[in-house]
């Protein structure tokens, strides 16, 4: 029987949404509700068939939005048939220590999301403000928070701990949590799949590169070391995100640069990483910029690679044995040029790119080095909807 889950994303005005079919994980419907609160808001609804449409009206609160996107479902379709509907699955993205796997949304959940904003100012009131409209409209189905920091809740105490003063980090809850957690779990297991070996055998690092990047070190299908920390400002150079600095830099922009602690914090998850190296964040115009022989754009270029290889390094001696190296999301999935220079040189470590399997473009999840390269490189596509369907379907079943 096939059920399907309404996967959302709430931000601070926006709402993201995407009606999944299970289990073939078929995206019925997409969207956006976006400038929520302001004069003018906007409702995108795609649906399946990739028809777009687009309403404009005033939205003033996440309930509405959600309203709003009803009835774009009813004019446009698919039919939202909330007898089929299984259950709502929520992003999440600060679980802190706390919540180790997705849970069903109760009321001390929702309490206990609302008190980790603290970690995530952004994000958690906006996902608090979004799980509220959605328990509104569907008071009777099963809703299921999905945690972006779960999978790292494994993470060892010698790697999520900063060597700071052990008591002010206590007190302050500062510890690596890591992010993009629900990726890097789903792609993780589909490597183990997509090679036809048992998880629990496999020694893997994934890439996620997007607009954020981050790395990770999985055993056995347990993480066990991500770059992104506290924050998801640190590790990989990103689109708009410095990654890893000397904190000492901090203390150099206030003192000498006279910048506030809010300019700073703009500086760096705003204006760094590609942007502030060669003025744009996308990949790919960073690519073309770097074929017209802008110097910019090939330093950023060489400065993403570098980093990329530096972890892929450290988290090759983290593990021990490493088998496999997985590259997805956004630039990842997409371009060669990166996955080449990361892994360039590193035939020291086993790794071997199969040239001709790097550049040609698919979709689907691909084996990319050399039948020879004693660590298997892999283009697997992320689908974080689809893990949250998943998740939320496991325990509307329950
Ligand atoms: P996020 O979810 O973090 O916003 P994505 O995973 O969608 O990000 O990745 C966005 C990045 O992927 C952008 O830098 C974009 O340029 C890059 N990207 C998307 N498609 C391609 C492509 N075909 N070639 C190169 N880069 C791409």
């Amino acid at each position: 029987m096939t059920t399907q889950i309404l996967v959302i994303n709430s931000g601070s005005s926006s709402l993201k949404y995407q009606l999944v079919e299970l289990p073939s994980g078929r995206a019925l419907a997409s969207g956006l509700a976006e400038r929520i609160g302001e004069a003018v808001g906007r409702v995108s609804h795609a649906v399946g068939d990739g028809a777009r449409h687009v309403v404009e009206q005033p939205i003033v609160d996440h309930a509405e939005a959600l309203h709003i996107v009803l009835s774009q479902f009813a004019e446009h379709g698919p039919t939202l048939d909330v007898e089929a509907l299984q259950g709502v699955g929520h992003r999440v993205v600060h679980g802190g220590a706390e919540f180790r796997e997705p849970v069903l949304i109760t009321e001390s959940v929702l309490a206990q999301i609302e008190e980790l904003s603290v970690l995530a100012p952004l994000h958690n009131p906006a996902h608090v403000v979004g799980i509220r409209a959605a328990l509104q409209i569907f008071p009777g189905l099963p809703q299921v928070a999905v945690f972006d920091t779960a999978f790292f809740a494994s993470l060892p105490p010698a790697a999520y701990t900063y060597a700071l003063d052990a008591e002010v980090a206590r007190d302050l809850g500062i510890r690596r949590y890591g992010f993009h957690g629900t990726s890097h779990a789903y792609v993780s297991r589909q490597v183990a799949e997509v090679l036809g070996v048992d998880l629990a055998d496999l020694n893997q690092v994934v890439l996620h590169l997007g607009n954020g990047c981050s790395a990770s070190a999985i055993r056995g299908g347990v993480a066990v070391e991500t770059s992104m920390g506290m924050t998801p400002l640190e590790g990989l150079v990103m689109g708009t995100r410095s990654g890893d600095i000397d904190p000492g830099v901090v203390f150099h922009l206030a003192r000498v640069g006279g910048l506030s602690i809010d300019e700073i914090d703009a500086l760096l998850n705003r204006r760094s990483g590609l942007l502030g190296l060669a003025g744009d964040n996308d990949f790919r115009a960073l690519m073309g910029a770097r074929a017209q022989g802008d110097p910019g754009a090939a330093l950023a270029f060489e400065v993403a690679a570098h980093r990329l290889r530096k972890y892929v390094g450290a988290y090759a001696a983290v593990l021990g044995r490493l088998d496999t190296i997985t590259f997805t999301a956004g630039v990842g999935e997409n371009n060669a040029a990166i996955r080449e220079a990361a892994l360039s040189r590193l035939e020291c470590l086993g790794i071997e790119l199969d040239p001709d399997a790097n550049a040609a473009r698919s979709s689907e999840p691909r084996v990319i080095s050399t039948p020879d390269s004693r660590v298997t490189v892999l283009v697997v596509p992320t689908n974080e909807e689809l893990a949250i369907a998943q998740a939320t379907a496991e325990l509307a079943d329950g």
